[in-house]
């Protein structure tokens, strides 16, 4: 049960009792790839695509943003990456954009895929410049901030329509591109089971999750205390939305923040999340850790997690379960 971090990379991320789980790499620049094959992970679980935008005095052209995919999809060489669309706004502003919008209550505003529907030359140039670089590999995409069925259902509406005109053109892309969404607003995890009739694959995102259940801005410091993975209504909401996708047998992952937390994936692994997405730093740690202990006993930790009433209280369970493991 004890192993060294370096020396990992190439070993499984398997459970005592043989449950295999994938580990994915988030990413926000091309030239990150390298740091998540290094620590051995399986592919790009989240590619924040604003980065693109944000360093740049103007919006970046279909070719620019072809080749950043493109150089993506190229250093994998093969494994999947799942592109995420836009989503700025809110704490990921670009001075082209805020131009025009005044919104009082940014995070509640006009931010992601709102902003994507609304701006459509600019979600349109960058879909087909995801559905270029996916004749390159293992390209997955997904829809940040979906709050509604109908948001969903207008974004897949304009993908198939920019895919239409890609065809018309000769151009050629993934035809069974798989599309999801990310669950990180309330409203989408309640609606979780009829979403996964709609999706290849939910990509949770605790950090927004966190900061709408619980009504607490992630990023100020004053509510600080009130912003928690281990709150109880997060970790109910988790096991809505994992229950929901295992029912119409999809993919469900964590992308956010709690996915590369030790104190964590006993928990997760316990819920049925299989798949995790962190930042590549984090992979030796939460391998080491998935190495370390058994879905069983995981299984019987999130279902006492899931009958506490404080975050305190699961944030104490977690610890003890997880020094005993390690
Ligand atoms: C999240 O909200 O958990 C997430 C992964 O997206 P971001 O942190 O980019 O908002
Ligand atoms: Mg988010």
């Amino acid at each position: 049960r004890f192993e060294g971090l370096a020396g990992l990379a190439n070993l499984p991320a398997e459970t005592l009792d043989g449950t295999q789980v994938g580990l994915w790499g988030n990413i926000e620049f091309p030239g990150e790839v390298a740091a998540c094959l290094e620590r051995g992970a399986v592919g790009v679980g989240l590619y924040r695509t604003e980065f693109l935008y944000l360093n740049s005095e103007r919006a970046p052209t279909e070719q620019e943003q072809f080749e950043a995919y493109a150089a993506v999809v190229e250093s994998l060489k093969g494994r999947p990456v799942t592109i995420r669309t836009l989503d700025l706004g809110a704490d990921k502003l670009v001075a082209y954009q805020s131009a025009g919008y005044a919104d009082a209550n940014p995070v509640l505003g006009l931010r992601s895929l709102r902003l994507s529907l609304r701006e459509l030359a600019l979600f349109r140039t960058q879909l087909r410049a995801i559905l270029r670089a996916s004749a390159l590999g293992d390209v997955r995409v997904m829809f940040p901030l979906v709050s509604t069925l109908g948001e969903l259902r207008q974004a897949r509406a304009i993908l198939g329509d920019v895919a239409a005109e890609l065809t018309a053109e000769g151009v050629p892309f993934r035809r069974d591109l798989p599309v999801g969404v990310m669950i990180e607003v309330p409203a989408a995890a309640v609606m979780a089971d009829q979403m996964a009739k709609e999706v290849d694959f939910f990509s949770i995102g605790t950090n927004d999750l966190i900061q709408y259940t619980l009504a607490v801005d992630r990023t100020n410091e004053t509510v600080a205390d009130l912003y928690s993975a281990a709150d109880p209504a997060v970790l109910r909401l988790i096991a809505m939305v994992v229950d929901a996708a295992r029912a119409r047998g999809i993919e469900v992952s964590i992308c956010g923040t709690m996915g590369g937390e030790p104190l964590y994936t006993m928990l997760l692994l316990g819920l049925g999340v299989h798949q995790l997405s962190m930042p590549p730093h984090q992979l030796p740690e939460i391998k080491r850790v998935i190495r370390g202990v058994s879905v069983a006993e995981a299984r019987s930790i999130a279902a006492e997690a899931l009958h506490l009433e404080t975050s305190q209280a699961v944030v104490a369970l977690l610890d003890s379960a997880l020094r005993h493991a390690l």
